[in-house]
């Protein structure tokens, strides 16, 4: 029998869902929210309430903005001679971390994944090449993860760009194989960067 109170239980259960958190945690977690300041808890809940509407995807890079203006696309200062390409708008915290990448990015979306049913025609190769030649990019850098999918897609994205003779590098050194880039740090990143290579 469960004695806790019920909008209690949702919360853990709700806390549950986050990744890395069991129920151990997820309780901990709960009753730590009982002891903040009803104040906070507003605060909070009305911040998640509003997270969708105020977080949304650029529409040329797929980065995430606050608003409208997107720090990365409408800046006067950043590159578009490069083009780095990111699986997901989380990737380029990693990148922006680093402090050594000026250029821009595309959130690709997806990876090859042909046993969860994502092929070739699913990875929008058309809405990035569309995208390279309105910038000019002289180069495309694929940071994908070092994992079966991302080296599926880099290789297929590679061979796509050499067939019209864009530049195409990959992050080279410094990326355990099997690992996400949302868990690397910030100067194994740095030296993948400067160490790119074509492959
Ligand atoms: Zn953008």
């Amino acid at each position: 029998m469960n004695y806790l109170p019920q909008s209690l239980q949702k919360i853990i259960a709700s806390l549950q869902k986050l990744p890395g958190v069991g129920k151990k945690t997820a309780e901990r977690f709960a009753f730590t929210l009982l002891d903040w300041d009803e104040s906070i808890l507003q605060s909070l809940a009305c911040e998640l309430a509003d997270l969708k509407k105020n977080v949304k995807a650029c529409h040329e890079c797929g980065c995430l903005i606050s608003k409208t203006s997107c720090t990365f696309c409408d800046s006067t200062i950043r590159s578009s001679d490069t083009l780095c390409v990111i699986a997901t708008a989380k990737d380029a915290i990693a990148m922006e971390q680093t402090g050594t990448y000026d250029g821009l990015y595309h959130v690709l979306g997806a990876l090859l994944s042909p046993l969860d049913g994502i092929t070739e025609e699913n990875i929008p190769f058309t809405a990035l090449l569309q995208r390279v030649e309105k910038l000019g990019a002289q180069e495309i850098i694929l940071a994908l993860d070092s994992t079966l999918e991302g080296d599926a897609t880099a290789l297929f994205l590679k061979s796509k760009f050499e067939k019209i003779g864009i530049k195409c590098t990959r992050l080279a050194f410094g990326i355990p194989i099997g690992s996400s880039l949302e868990y690397i740090d910030e100067n194994t990143l740095s030296q993948a960067l400067k160490g790119r290579a074509t492959f």
